[in-house]
């Protein structure tokens, strides 16, 4: 019995300690940066957009910019190998004053809807992709302001969330 309990002190104790160096390795996020310049594509009637989101659960854009009246264009992939089950990621991009933490408490439940649940707060979301998958969606830019997005699978929108600006 003794050497049991011993045995799961141990293991908590290991996976504690992943969990720091899962945490210090989340911070390096400047080389990610580069592409910002290339988000806007075009200054006229549309614009397109890539988003990437990984097996580290991170995108690689904290920013979108689009302007007032654009035809909106967003490439979205996977670029991990884990499945949508274990690191399912989507973009969803949400009304201004939504409540990020009351949504994805939300979100949690709504499985079976990409995790998108019933109410108004949505102004246009991908389905979730499992790595190597990609999608493509296309919507009006909303009126000028800055808006989040999230990742709403269980647990991401923490570290999964960005802001879309529309100028
Ligand atoms: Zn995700």
């Amino acid at each position: 019995m003794k050497f049991h309990i011993l045995t799961i002190v141990v293991l908590l104790l290991m996976s504690c300690g992943n969990d720091t160096k899962t945490k210090t390795t989340t911070t390096k996020s400047n080389q990610t940066e580069i592409p910002k310049k290339k988000v806007v594509t075009t200054e006229g009637a549309s614009a397109v957009l890539e988003l990437a989101g990984n097996d580290q659960m991170k995108f690689d854009k904290s920013e979108l910019k689009v302007k007032a009246g654009q035809k909106v264009t967003l490439n979205f992939k996977h670029t991990g190998k884990m499945s949508k089950d274990v690191m399912g990621h989507n973009f969803v991009l949400l009304k201004q004053g939504t409540d990020l933490a009351d949504f994805a408490t939300k979100a949690v439940k709504a499985k079976d809807n990409d995790y998108i649940p019933a109410g108004d707060e949505v102004i246009v979301h991908t389905k979730v992709l499992g790595g190597g998958e990609n999608t493509s969606i296309t919507f009006d830019a909303p009126e000028k302001g800055t808006y989040d997005f999230i990742c709403s699978f269980p647990g991401h929108y923490s570290m999964m969330k960005g802001k879309f600006i529309v100028e």
